[in-house]
């Protein structure tokens, strides 16, 4: 039996964290089945995924919302922050700028090297992350 929250789904397939999804969760589903029917792949996606609130955003909402979505209570978000789109967006800036007048093709292509370099640099790093926190 779950304390908090709305009831998780049986099968989870997604975990949607967004600073509003205390508020956007509400008539998802609903929605969804308005928009692509109940016997849609994307109903069946949207009824099995439970919401949160990024952990550096969830202790600026009331106390109800900290209990049903921070991503320590949500049954099945694991021990996720719930913020990791948010770190690369200053970085990402940048390739905005270069890809401002490209082509559809083009602009993704810049933003998929941005994107790559960003996690080949977080993996690089994470080695060095935890040797030094071993000592
Ligand atoms: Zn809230």
């Amino acid at each position: 039996m779950r304390a908090y929250g709305p009831e998780p789904p049986r099968w989870i397939t997604t975990l949607l964290s967004f600073d509003k999804n205390c508020q956007y969760w509400v008539n998802f589903c609903e929605r969804i089945e308005n928009e692509f029917g109940d016997d849609s792949v994307e109903y069946q996606i949207a009824s099995q995924t439970l919401f949160c609130v990024p952990k550096f955003h969830i202790s600026n909402h009331i106390e109800d919302c900290q209990f049903q979505f921070h991503p320590g209570h949500v049954t099945g978000a694991g021990r996720v922050t719930g913020e990791e789109v948010e770190p690369p967006w200053a970085e990402l800036g940048q390739a905005g700028a270069q890809s401002r007048d490209s082509n559809p093709g083009h602009r993704q292509e810049i933003i998929e090297d941005a994107i790559s370099d960003w996690n080949f640099k977080k993996l690089v790093g994470m080695g060095e992350h935890n040797v030094n926190a071993a000592h």
